[in-house]
């Protein structure tokens, strides 16, 4: 029979502090060359074997090889020029210079294909890959040459199913796109950002999930979190369109947050990664608190459907809390798998 409620993580886990700065998101390579390519693998089966540790069912890359989940993929285009910067506002919050698109985007090579088979390589558990999705890409760059943000995502879309398709074939079990901008950008998340996701999933046979989260535990997250109110409904704008879509899986930031859960009836009949742990704070969870977040979703979701997961990646963490909140995930996952089995009511 298959395992219950299969825990994962959304995505990033810390990097080593001989491979980068700790805590540090953007933090440069310590490394060159061959030594950093070396180093990047080395990183990536230290951060499969602490999640395979900490009894993490469907395991991922931690994004080891990456220095940014949007910035790394961009890097790897023409048509992007990263020399001319410009500041802008990233979803609508913080400041940050980024490259200029200046001509038409295309996919000069495969990104993560031979980080995937690699990590293929290591391990026979399903394994998760993660890439940005095409609305948070464009808001993460300045537009020079479409001048349209919807012509820009297609163009990134369908670089995106490229990508997708060669990760497919290296044996990734499930692609998850990461859509932070789901959560601001809602009118334009209605008119084509689902469907954009919709032609970037096009075609793949293994699983699709898109992450949408309230961002990582950084200063500019956590002080615009304070501006919504006691009551985050922002979810509520993509999941009616998200539920009628073709993606499987919909990755949620549950945990300490001020989503009102019954918001997750709007996306009955998918599969839900649930996130029960906060990446914002460095308290590490009870169990009991994870089994808390993950009996309230229960409510919602089939427990066939249920993915305990982070709310958001992890790599701004230090490694010794990020795996302390791994094995919180576990021990509050067990809990509440024994609770199933035994039938009991959830309370
Ligand atoms: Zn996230």
């Amino acid at each position: 029979m298959k395992k219950l409620l299969p825990i994962s993580t959304a995505g990033s886990l810390p990097k080593p502090s001989w491979l980068a700065q700790p805590e540090t998101l953007w933090s440069p390579w310590k490394l060159q060359g061959d030594e950093l390519i070396e180093g990047k693998q080395d990183a990536l089966r230290l951060s499969l074997q602490d999640q395979q540790q900490a009894g993490i069912d469907i395991v991922s890359d931690g994004e080891q090889t990456r220095q940014h989940f949007v910035t790394t993929f961009l890097e790897h285009l023409n048509g992007v020029d990263f020399e001319k910067r410009k500041t802008i506002k990233i979803r609508n919050r913080y400041e940050a210079s980024v490259p200029t698109v200046v001509g038409a985007v295309s996919r000069q090579k495969p990104v993560f294909v031979e980080d995937a088979k690699f990590l293929r390589q290591q391990t026979k558990q399903p394994i998760k890959w993660a890439l940005p999705g095409p609305m948070t890409m464009i808001d993460t760059l300045y537009d020079d040459h479409y001048k349209s943000r919807e012509k820009l995502a297609w163009e990134f879309a369908k670089i995106l199913n490229q990508e997708a398709r060669e990760l497919e074939a290296a044996g990734v079990d499930i692609i998850q796109f990461d859509e932070p901008a789901f959560n601001v950008f809602f009118d334009e998340v209605n008119d084509w950002g689902v469907a954009c996701l919709e032609r970037a999933i096009e075609g793949l046979k293994c699983e699709t999930a898109v992450h949408i989260c309230y961002g990582y535990g950084i200063k500019a997250n956590t002080d615009w979190k304070k501006t919504l109110g006691s009551e985050w409904r922002q979810y509520e704008e993509a999941f009616p369109k998200l539920q009628k879509s073709t993606i499987d899986i919909i990755s949620l930031e549950c945990h300490n947050s001020h989503v009102p859960i019954e918001l997750l009836a709007l996306i009955r009949g998918k599969k839900v990664m649930v996130g029960a742990i906060d990446v914002a704070t460095d308290t590490i969870e009870t169990p009991e608190e994870v089994a808390k977040t993950l009996r309230e979703a229960l409510k919602y979701v089939d427990a066939d459907k249920l993915y305990p997961c982070t709310n958001c990646g992890m790599a701004p963490l230090s490694r010794k809390v990020a795996m302390g909140k791994l094995n919180a995930l576990n021990a509050g996952a067990e809990i509440v798998r024994r609770e199933l089995s035994n039938g009991n009511e959830l309370i």
